[in-house]
């Protein structure tokens, strides 16, 4: 028999679990603060529950605990890149970084990917599957850990596509920012899809208050095509919509992010069109100088035609920042890490 992911549940799942197996109520209570808020990874360590009921719940349960097995430090701005083993043996990446405002984590949702964006090293080898809410969740407590800092900020752009794990990424929601457990605003959460436009308004609807951050990265619907193969699926006029849609239901500034590709989507011409497309939506640009990976020819937009794009955009009253590259001098783009450990494991 499969066991109860019990680092999945929420404190209402976990007393009715409590319950079932003939335990009080109370103790639902004290569990899920050994697991949510001290971070424990083991039964035995939670002191003030007997050792009768720590073993039926090691016996009958799963606490999710990942495992380090490298972690990159950057002697530029300490930015982290760590690598964790799943209880399967799959392996995700996860980034810490470090800003004045605190330390902001970057999770992957999914091992590997489906969505096929050109130049992204995530979904290089496809999806092995989506990640439990407590596979995502224990990125934060073991980087929390590991640090030994409250973590303040999350954001969903690691590996994978989120809304393509949706009931569970909601479901890593609603712990993440419970009051019993780590208890983060919504508000410092940000969220990142390719735009699947169902579940963008079905999110939009859920009216919950974190930031959506949606993968444009072009001004029209063939350059799109060429460079995201979910735009097959739905035209960018119809993402444009379910962002309009998000902003109108929550209230939210959305993002928008905007890698900038060498020749490809970074001309005045670009600019222009991308000004037109967002014009009168509550939204912030966000650019980011695409990071090549070997198995694509996309190159970098020089610096001086990022900084003639971003100008075109303020000229034209759009919000825009450049994302500065964190942790320069270690492996570079989201799933390099981990497809440079897969590699290196599937030729020895
Ligand atoms: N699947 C989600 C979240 C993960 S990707 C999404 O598509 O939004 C996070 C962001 O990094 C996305 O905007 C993605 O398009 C971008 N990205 C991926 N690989 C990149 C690369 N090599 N250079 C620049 N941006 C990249």
């Amino acid at each position: 028999m499969e066991k109860t992911d019990i680092k999945s549940m929420n404190l209402e799942e976990l007393i009715s679990y409590m319950e079932s197996i003939g335990e009080k109520k109370f103790r639902a209570k004290q569990i899920y603060q050994w697991i949510h808020q001290k971070g424990v990874d083991r039964f035995d360590d939670m002191s003030n529950i007997s050792k009768a009921l720590r073993e039926k719940l090691e016996e009958n349960t799963h606490l999710t605990a990942l495992k380090k097995i490298d972690v990159q430090i950057s002697k530029i701005d300490g930015t982290r890149k760590y690598l964790f083993a799943l209880d399967d043996g799959n392996v995700i990446e996860s980034v810490l970084m470090k800003y004045k405002h605190g330390n902001s984590v970057c999770i992957s949702s999914q091992v590997g990917c489906r969505m096929g964006c050109r130049f992204c090293a995530s979904t290089l080898d496809g999806l092995v599957r989506g990640l439990t809410p407590a596979e995502m969740l224990d990125q934060i407590y073991q980087i929390g850990k590991d640090i030994g800092e409250r973590i303040s900020n999350v954001v969903v752009m690691g590996t994978g596509e989120p809304m393509d794990n949706f009931d569970n990424l909601i479901k890593f929601i609603e712990l993440l920012t419970d009051e019993n457990g780590l208890n983060i605003s919504q508000r410092n959460l940000t969220v990142s899809t390719c735009g699947l436009v169902p579940r963008m308004k079905q999110l939009a609807d859920m009216k919950l208050q974190i930031t959506l951050a949606l993968s444009l990265h072009a001004s029209n619907q063939e350059k799109r095509k060429s460079l995201m193969p979910i735009a097959n699926k739905y035209d960018i006029s119809e993402v444009i919509d379910a962002c309009k849609y998000y902003v109108e239901v929550t209230n939210r500034r959305i993002t928008f992010e905007y890698s900038l590709v060498g020749g490809v989507n970074d001309t005045d011409e670009d600019a222009k069109e991308l000004s037109a497309l967002v014009r009168n939506i509550n939204c912030h640009i966000n650019l980011i100088p695409v990071n090549p990976i070997k198995e694509r020819d996309y190159v970098q937009s020089n610096a001086k035609v990022i900084s003639a794009f971003k100008n075109k955009l303020e000229k034209n009253g759009i919000n825009v920042t450049i994302r500065r590259e964190m942790g320069r001098d270690i492996d570079g783009a989201c799933g390099q890490l981990r497809k440079k450990y897969i590699d290196r494991k599937e030729t020895t």
